[in-house]
Formats: structure tokens, C-alpha cells, sequence
């Protein structure tokens, strides 16, 4: 029986890619993908960092984020990830400027987000404390004075990727397996078969022939990021249910820098990507991210704001960048990786850094994320979908049929996605999921 996903991010391509994997006995049953921007991943999973970890989250989420975890390694070994899609190890830093080193104290699971501090607060609090000056740092981080970093992962347990490839990756390897990518396209309605009051399909309208259409389905899977509750609220008007999640913004940057090309990647680093987070500089009223990235480029972040409408299309998301935010972004990357000034050294802190790093892509996008801070890996309940529609709970695997959610990943999508798609195919196929996500449900 057919499964329609809604949302072409990387939660519905990794949907997609479980779906018709070899660990689904339904594997060859119909699926599609309907996505209403014409440019593929234009939302957060094209936009993201990438940076993935196996151990830095709450409890509701820790087996999640670790089968996740496993499945990124696993795919990358299976089908050359490190050339596809820049899947590299990677070791994650803490820089901390102040006089005196301090280890830190932090929240776990995205709190350091709700409280605004910085991601190295959900690092697993496991690892053996080596506080070293920055020589240890790579050769792109520029020094700072009274500068130290602190090695906040253990071996083997954080990794980057670029999660635009991966998107690409899942979205050829699942056409290649037969699953439809439509768009731009979105859903109009749900139609039921007026006897048995099951999900018959869905009717889309192509944004751009303005032509509708329907397609035959039982299952339907609502993947569809920041925009989640408003597509389940346009199918499902009678409903009570509200999901709750809203946008937060943050804007992106890649960078090339002359301290950093793909033959230091490879030999100096081996390979290594490095993580490094930090609330230096401390007036820029943010705390920076930057990621090392397949290629020699290397990512900057951490600039957020909840107050930027979220577009209807992820496409127009460009439009509305505030360049002023842009310049802000560059002026922290150029503090944090930009050249020493001539006859300066790092304790010259007055002395700006000069500008000699080459902007390749500048991002503003938006993050899924739930008042509770955790995300929704769930079926939804037939009662509560207020619209009479009944899934055939004495039919075997995906003849069930019904409506599931996956979403509210908020910072950590992109790590938890191929852990996400896995379990929601178990949802889907009426099986126990691969882990226990029990606090996920609805
Ligand atoms: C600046 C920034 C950096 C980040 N860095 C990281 C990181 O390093 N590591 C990490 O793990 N996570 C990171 N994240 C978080 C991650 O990007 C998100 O959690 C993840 O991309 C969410 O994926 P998604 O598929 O749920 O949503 P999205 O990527 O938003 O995809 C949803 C899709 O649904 C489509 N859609 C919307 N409405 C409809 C409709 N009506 N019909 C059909 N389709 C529709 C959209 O066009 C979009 O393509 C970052 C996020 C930001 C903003």
C-alpha cells in the first residue's frame, strides 16, 4: 500500500530511504515525496551545518541520537559518503578566551539553545578534560588573545557531513529504488472511501501547471519542518490537535580561507573534520559554530533569531536575509578566522583581523522546534485527527494505514534524521521501532 510523505527535507528523504530499504519486508510498495518549493532542500536540511554527534543529547532522545549516529557511519561506509557526501570524523572544540581556563558547566538536549549559550553545553560530559592552548587548534582558527580550547568529544562519537549532499544522495538513491519526488507540489485534501472511512489518497496541485491531481495512498507521513502544523491543519481542519512548533531562523555561512585548503584537510588532519563552539567574541551577542567542511570550506553559524516570519515557500528565504545580520555574521568570522594584522600578534586585541576569507554561500533558514524541546516521531491517533478517518487495525503492516508526524528535530535534524526515517518506517510498517521513542510520541 502506498505512503504519501509530505515535506522533502532530509526527515522525508531519509522516510523515503527506510521505506524502501532492505530492512522493510513492505520495501516494494509505492512511495512518494511531495515537496512544494521547485528548488530541492531549500529549507534547513539544505542550509544546515552538518555537525553530527552520537552522545550529546537528553534522555528522550540519547537512543534516537545514537542508533542516528550509527546509521550516518554505516551509510557513509556503504556508499562512499566521505567522497558523496563530505562524511568525515571529527573532533569538537570549546575555545574559551578568558584569563583563566574553566571547564564548562552546561544543559543538555537543546536547552543550550533555549537559553541562548552554546551547543558545546550539550557535549557528552564523558570525555577526558584537555584544556591546551590554541596550538592544537586547526591552523584556520585565528589565535585570540588569552585564547585555549578545550577537546569536548571523544574519539569516534561526533562526525560532519554536508547535509545537502546527503539530502541529494537519498533523493537519487530512492528514485532509483522507484519512490516519486513531485514538485512543486502540495496537498490539497485528504479523501476518504465513504464506507470503510479509510485514507483512500490525497489530491495535489502542481504550483507550477497549476494542475491537480490524486494519488492513491493509505499511509501518509507529515514531515514538513517549521511548516508542519500549518499542512496538518489545512488536512485536518476539524482537528484539536496543535504540534507546536515553531521556527527559529539562523543564519549561515560558507567560507574558504587561505589557512585551510583540501591538501591540510587531507594530510594535516587526516580527514578530520573539527567542530568548534564558543562565546567569543562575547559583545557580538551570539555564540559561533564553525565547521570544517568536505573540500576545504568551513562553515560559520550561530546567529538566531525567533522573530523573522516564516516564509510560505523555503525559497524566499533569501529574499528576506537582513544583510545587516550578514555583515555581522562576516564581522565574527573574520574575528574568529580572518588573517593577524602585519607586525601584530594575537594579544593585540584591538587590532582587527584583516579580511582575507572568500564568502562562498551566505543562509538564512529555519529549524523545526517544539515547545517541549523534543521532537515528534509519532503516529497520530485516528480520534484525534477530528475527521472520522479510520485506519484497519486487524490489517497487517502498512495495509493499517494512517497518519504519522515527524518533526521538531530543531537543531540536531540533520543528526538525527537517518534514525528518524528509520523508526518511522518501523511506525509505518506496524513494527516495534528500532529504539524506544516512546517520549516522542504524541
Ligand atoms: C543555521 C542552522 C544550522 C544547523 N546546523 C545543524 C547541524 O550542524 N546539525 C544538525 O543535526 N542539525 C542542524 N540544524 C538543524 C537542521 O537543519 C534541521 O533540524 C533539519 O534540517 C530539519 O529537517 P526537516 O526535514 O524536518 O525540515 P526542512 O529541512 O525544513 O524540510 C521540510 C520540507 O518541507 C517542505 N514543505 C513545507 N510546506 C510544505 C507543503 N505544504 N507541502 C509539501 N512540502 C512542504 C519544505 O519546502 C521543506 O523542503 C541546523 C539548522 C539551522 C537553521
Amino acid at each position: 500500500m502506498a505512503t504519501v510523505i509530505i515535506g522533502g527535507g532530509i526527515i522525508g528523504a531519509s522516510t523515503a530511504y527506510y521505506l524502501t530499504n532492505d530492512t522493510s519486508v513492505h520495501k516494494s510498495q509505492p512511495v512518494h515525496v511531495i515537496e512544494s518549493s521547485s528548488q530541492p532542500f531549500s529549507a534547513a536540511s539544505g542550509y544546515a551545518g552538518g555537525f553530527l554527534a552520537r552522545d550529546w543529547f537528553s534522555s528522550a532522545t540519547a537512543a534516537l541520537g545514537a542508533l542516528s549516529f550509527d546509521l550516518h557511519k554505516k551509510l557513509a561506509e556503504e556508499h562512499g559518503g566521505a567522497e558523496k557526501w563530505g562524511y568525515m570524523e571529527s573532533i569538537a572544540l570549546n575555545l574559551d578566551v578568558s584569563e583563566h581556563a574553566k571547564r564548562r558547566g552546561g544543559s543538555r538536549g537543546d536547552d543550550w539553545l533555549r537559553v541562548g549559550t552554546s551547543r558545546a553545553d550539550a557535549a557528552s560530559k564523558s570525555h577526558e578534560a584537555q584544556i591546551s592552548p590554541l596550538d592544537s587548534a586547526p591552523a584556520w582558527l585565528t589565535k585570540q588573545q588569552y585564547g585555549h580550547v578545550e577537546v569536548i568529544s571523544n574519539p569516534g562519537t561526533v562526525a560532519q557531513v554536508d547535509p545537502r549532499r546527503l539530502c541529494e544522495f537519498l533523493k537519487d538513491i530512492t528514485i532509483e529504488r522507484g519512490v516519486r519526488w513531485h514538485a512543486p507540489v502540495r496537498v490539497l485534501s485528504v479523501r476518504k472511501d465513504s464506507e470503510t472511512n479509510a485514507i483512500e489518497g490525497v489530491v495535489v496541485l502542481n504550483s507550477e501547471s497549476q494542475t491537480e491531481s490524486f494519488i492513491p495512498c493509505k499511509n501518509i507521513v507529515i514531515c514538513a519542518g517549521p511548516w508542519t502544523q500549518s499542512v496538518f491543519e489545512a488536512l485536518f481542519p476539524s482537528s484539536s490537535l496543535r504540534l507546536r512548533v515553531s521556527p527559529l531562523a539562523g543564519y549561515s555561512l560558507v567560507i574558504r580561507s587561505p589557512r585551510h585548503s583540501l591538501v591540510q584537510e587531507q594530510q594535516t588532519y587526516q580527514g578530520r573534520s573539527h567542530a568548534i563552539f564558543t562565546t567569543h567574541p562575547r559583545d557580538c551577542g551570539f555564540s559561533p559554530e564553525l565547521f570544517s567542511r568536505h573540500g576545504g570550506e568551513i562553515y560559520i553559524a550561530g546567529l538566531n533569531s525567533s522573530t523573522i516570519p516564516l516564509p510560505s515557500q523555503a525559497e524566499e528565504s533569501k529574499e528576506i536575509m537582513d544583510r545587516e545580520k550578514i555583515q555581522d555574521l562576516k564581522r565574527v568570522a573574520v574575528r574568529l578566522m580572518g588573517k593577524l594584522t602585519e607586525g601584530h600578534n594575537e594579544s593585540s586585541a584591538d587590532v582587527p583581523n584583516e579580511d582575507d576569507l572568500e564568502v562562498l554561500r551566505e543562509g538564512l533558514c529555519f529549524r523545526p522546534v517544539t515547545d517541549t524541546g523534543r521532537p515528534i516521531v509519532s503516529r497520530v491517533p485516528d480520534n484525534a485527527l477530528g475527521s472520522g478517518l479510520k485506519s484497519d487495525t486487524s490489517a497487517p503492516g502498512r495495509e493499517r494505514g494512517g497518519v504519522f508526524i515527524a518533526t521538531g528535530h530543531g537543531p540536531w535534524g540533520i543528526s538525527q534524521s537517518l534514525g528518524t526515517g528509520r523508526v518511522m518506517a518501523d511506525l509505518v510498517d506496524g513494527i516495534k521501532p528500532s529504539v524506544n521513542i516512546d517520549a516522542l510520541q504524541l
